[in-house]
C-alpha cells in the first residue's frame, strides 16, 4: 500500500479493535487505482460519531450532523465519516438530512459514481459493489444508479461528471450525455461556491479540452455562474487550444471574449477572491495592450515574470501558435528576466528614507517618483544597484 494508507492504517485498526467496520474510501482508492497521487485518505465507518470521539483523544467536529469527524492522527487529519444514507433530496441539493447506517454496501450506493464508489480494507483487499474498478479500467465514469436519478437528487454531481473527464480523461456513456443535457438546468440550485469549487479543478485537467466541449454540448454552460454578462464567452474560449493552460491562463482566455465593462461583474458572479480578480483584470488590459509591448527590461520587470508569460502565453495562443512555438518564445522571455540586474523594488540599493534624507526635504509624492526613475535606470543598467552609484548618479542628473 502506498505511504499515505499505510501512515492511517493504525486507525482502521483501532476502529476494528473497538468492534466497528474500517474503510478506505472515495477519491484516495480511486487515484491509488488510477496510479495518481493520493490527496486525502478518507475513512468510512459502522462506528457512529461519538464512538469514534471516544476511541481518540484528539478529534475536530467538522460535520458532525453529517457524521463528520475530523481524528488528528501522527500529524495528519482524517475525515472520519460513519456510513449514512441520503433519504431526502430537496430542491436537487444536498440532502436535508442523513441517516446513520451499519452496512458499507449503503454507503457506497449513496456516491456519485462507480469509481468513487469503492472500499478498501487494511488489508488492501477491494469492496467494489458497483464495479468501479471495471469502469475505471474502461475509463467510464458511470453513476452508481441510472444518472437522471442522480443528477435530480444532487445537481452538482453534473459539474463534478465534467470536472472527472477534465482530471482523468475518462469518457461517459451515452445515456449520461443525454441526461446531462436534458438536466443541466438544474445546475441552477447549486450555490455559486460548488460550482466554482469544481470548475476550479476543471481547468487545471489535462483534458479540459474535451470538459469544455461538454459543457457546451449539453447546454450546462448556459448555467454557469456570470453566463448573462458572458453568454458566448466558454463556447468561444474552447475553440483555441486550451489544454496546456494554467487556471489564470483560462480565465484570461474567457475574460478575453468579454466586454472590458462586464469583466470585474462576470467574475464576482463567480465569486472569486478579490485579488485574482485584480490580478486577471490586469493580465487583460496587459494583454490588451500586448501590440504596444516588447518586453523590453523595464516592461519586464514592471510585469514581473508570471504576468507576462500568462499575457504572453494569451497572446500566442489567440493567435494561433502551437506549443513548441509558444515554449520556445516563454523560454525567451524567461531568459531575458533572469538578465534583471534586479526583479523588484526591494532589491534596489536603497529606500525612500535614504532620498529624504541625501535632499534634506520632507517626504511628499516626489518620493515615489523619483524612486521609479531610479529603478528604470537601474533596471536598464545605466546606473549601477549600489547606493554610492545611485547617489552619484542621481547628482550628475541633478537631482541631488
Ligand atoms: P478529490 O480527489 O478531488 O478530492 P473526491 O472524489 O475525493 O475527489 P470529494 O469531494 O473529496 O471528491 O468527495 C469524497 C467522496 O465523497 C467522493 O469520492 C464520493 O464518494 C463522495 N461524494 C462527494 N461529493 C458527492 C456528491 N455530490 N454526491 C455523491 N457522492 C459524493
Ligand atoms: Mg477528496
Amino acid at each position: 500500500l502506498p505511504k499515505q494508507f499505510q501512515k492511517a492504517l493504525p486507525i482502521l485498526i483501532e476502529i476494528e479493535r473497538a468492534h466497528f467496520e474500517a474503510y478506505f474510501v472515495g477519491g484516495s482508492v480511486r487515484d491509488y487505482l488510477l496510479g495518481r497521487p493520493i490527496n486525502d485518505v478518507d475513512i468510512a465507518t459502522s462506528a457512529l460519531p461519538q464512538e469514534i470521539k471516544s476511541i481518540f483523544p484528539n478529534t475536530v467536529d467538522i460535520g458532525i450532523e453529517h457524521g463528520t469527524v475530523l481524528v488528528n492522527y501522527n500529524g495528519e487529519g482524517y475525515e472520519i465519516t460513519t456510513f449514512r444514507t441520503e433519504t431526502e433530496y430537496k430542491d436537487f441539493r444536498r440532502p436535508e438530512g442523513v441517516t446513520f447506517i451499519r452496512s458499507l454496501n449503503k454507503d457506497l450506493e449513496r456516491r456519485d459514481f462507480t469509481m468513487n464508489a469503492i472500499a478498501m480494507n487494511k488489508e488492501g483487499s477491494l469492496i467494489d459493489p458497483y464495479h468501479g474498478k471495471r469502469d475505471i479500467a474502461n475509463k467510464i465514469i458511470t453513476t452508481v444508479g441510472s444518472p437522471h436519478k442522480r443528477f435530480n437528487e444532487d445537481a452538482l454531481r453534473m459539474m463534478r461528471a465534467i470536472r472527472f473527464i477534465s482530471q482523468l480523461g475518462f469518457d461517459v456513456s451515452k445515456e449520461t450525455i443525454h441526461s446531462l443535457t436534458e438536466n443541466a438546468h438544474l445546475l441552477e440550485h447549486i450555490s455559486v461556491e460548488r460550482i466554482t469549487a469544481e470548475f476550479e479543478k476543471l481547468i487545471e485537467g489535462d483534458f479540459k479540452h474535451a470538459a469544455f466541449n461538454l459543457l457546451n454540448s449539453s447546454g450546462m454552460y448556459q448555467y454557469l455562474p456570470g453566463y448573462s454578462i458572458s453568454k458566448e464567452a466558454l463556447t468561444k474560449s474552447a475553440a483555441y487550444s486550451i489544454s496546456t493552460l494554467s487556471n489564470q491562463q483560462i480565465w484570461g482566455l474567457i475574460l478575453f471574449h468579454i466586454n472590458r465593462e462586464a469583466q470585474h461583474e462576470f467574475l464576482k458572479a463567480w465569486k472569486l477572491p478579490s485579488k485574482k480578480i485584480n490580478y486577471l483584470i490586469k493580465v487583460h488590459n496587459t494583454l490588451q495592450n500586448r501590440v504596444n509591448i516588447h518586453w523590453d527590461y523595464y516592461e519586464l520587470y514592471k510585469a514581473g515574470i508570471q504576468m507576462a508569460c500568462d499575457v504572453e502565453i494569451l497572446f500566442l495562443t489567440l493567435n494561433g501558435k502551437d506549443i513548441s512555438q509558444i515554449d520556445c518564445e516563454i523560454q525567451t522571455l524567461k531568459n531575458k528576466f533572469e538578465q534583471l540586474p534586479v526583479k523588484s523594488l526591494k532589491e534596489i540599493d536603497i529606500t525612500g528614507h535614504d532620498l529624504i534624507r541625501w535632499k534634506s526635504q520632507k517626504g511628499g509624492t516626489w518620493v515615489k517618483e523619483l524612486l521609479q526613475e531610479i529603478e528604470e535606470a537601474v533596471v536598464n543598467q545605466n546606473v549601477e544597484n549600489n547606493k554610492n552609484s545611485i547617489r552619484e548618479w542621481l547628482i550628475s542628473c541633478n537631482h541631488l
